[in-house]
């Protein structure tokens, strides 16, 4: 019998799928690894599985544990599946800027959320830094995974991500893109790569502009999930070959463009991605292989990112009507 045990048992293992029609005239090969094939639709249950496993096995996280972390996301999501599946309970705190669509998902999966005011500074105690500080340390038995310094982050990805994208290429990829937001991804992927092909692999981070990873102050930028303003200790600050900025406008363009021409209705930074991707393929050889990772599904930016009106009122949508969803029905 074909059967799973459990949700679990099906994390990671996400498919390679080759690019076809953004990549139109460029010389090499672009292949997407496509994370949203993960049980909780995103890149972040590899994390959360690890995280969790590696601290049943050191003890921090025991029977009836409670799971406290600062997400509003696809870690939460990941997170509060595996720890439904385990038996632990998952207290959340957001702040009351993230979208009442997300709290709900959290929510659906079980998960109790706090929702913390925005309009504070982090050291206010009602901040939901505070908060989530103050629920770790009072609640009993309470663990914190804390995404930003788990050595369990990158360290998935070194265990998974890495060693899929060299089997399923048969040794044949030689460059590898992916957004930064807490680095794991790309530092841990990264490193196995850089490891198994004695160096040849090349690591390429895409940033939107205006984040540190490329040189930048933090400066606001609208794409979700990658980008900071400090320098957390998952991001392996010696593995990026090239760090290659892109603008909202660029990635946002580009995410529309793979739901309708490659099928793949993705997140903000999948588009960021495959525009950094597209640049290393521009000027690679004909038989280089570049696998861009896609974090994440699409479903949860329809108001933004697939809105025409949204897009209209930051000025990224482009006059071009073959780039709206609506301007070309006739
Ligand atoms: N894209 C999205 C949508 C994400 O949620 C994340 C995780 N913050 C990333 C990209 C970046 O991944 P990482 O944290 O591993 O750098």
């Amino acid at each position: 019998m074909r059967v799973y045990d459990s949700l679990v048992d099906l994390m990671g293992n996400t498919p390679l799928v080759r690019l076809h029609k953004v990549t139109a005239g460029v010389p090499a090969q672009v292949v997407a690894k496509v994370e949203y094939f993960n049980p909780g639709g995103s890149v972040k249950d590899r994390i959360a599985a690890r995280m969790i496993e590696a601290a049943e096995a050191s003890g921090e996280l025991r029977p009836g544990g409670v799971i406290v972390e600062p997400t509003s996301g696809n870690t939460g999501v990941g997170l509060a599946i595996v720890a439904q599946q385990k038996g632990y309970r998952c207290l959340f705190v957001v702040p009351d800027k993230v979208a009442q669509d997300k709290i709900s998902v959290l929510r659906a999966y079980g998960a109790e959320v706090v929702v913390c005011p925005t309009a504070v500074s982090p050291d206010h105690p009602d901040s939901y830094y505070s908060v989530s500080d103050r629920l770790a340390r009072e609640v009993p038995n309470a663990w914190k995974p804390n995404q930003y310094t788990n050595v369990n982050n990158p360290d998935s990805h070194y265990h998974s991500t890495g060693p899929e994208i060299w089997e399923q290429t048969d040794g044949r990829v030689t460059h590898f893109v992916a957004g930064i937001g807490t680095g794991g991804t790309i530092s841990g992927t990264g490193r196995y790569l850089k490891e198994v092909s004695g160096g040849r692999v090349q690591i390429i981070g895409a940033d939107p502009e205006g984040s540190v990873y490329s040189g930048g102050s933090g400066r606001p930028y609208l794409v979700e999930g990658v980008g900071e303003d400090i320098w957390p200790a998952t991001y392996d600050t010696k593995i990026c070959d090239e760090v290659i900025a892109v603008t909202d406008k660029e990635s946002f363009n580009m995410t529309r463009r793979l739901a309708r021409e490659e099928g793949l209705l993705v997140g903000g930074s999948c588009g960021m991605a495959v525009v950094a991707a597209l640049r290393v393929a521009a000027t690679a050889a004909p038989d280089d292989m570049i696998v861009v990772l896609l974090p994440d599904g699409g479903r949860g930016y329809l108001s933004k990112i697939f809105n025409d009106d949204w897009m209209a009122d930051y000025g990224f949508l482009t006059t071009s009507s073959e780039e709206g969803l609506v301007g070309d029905v006739l």
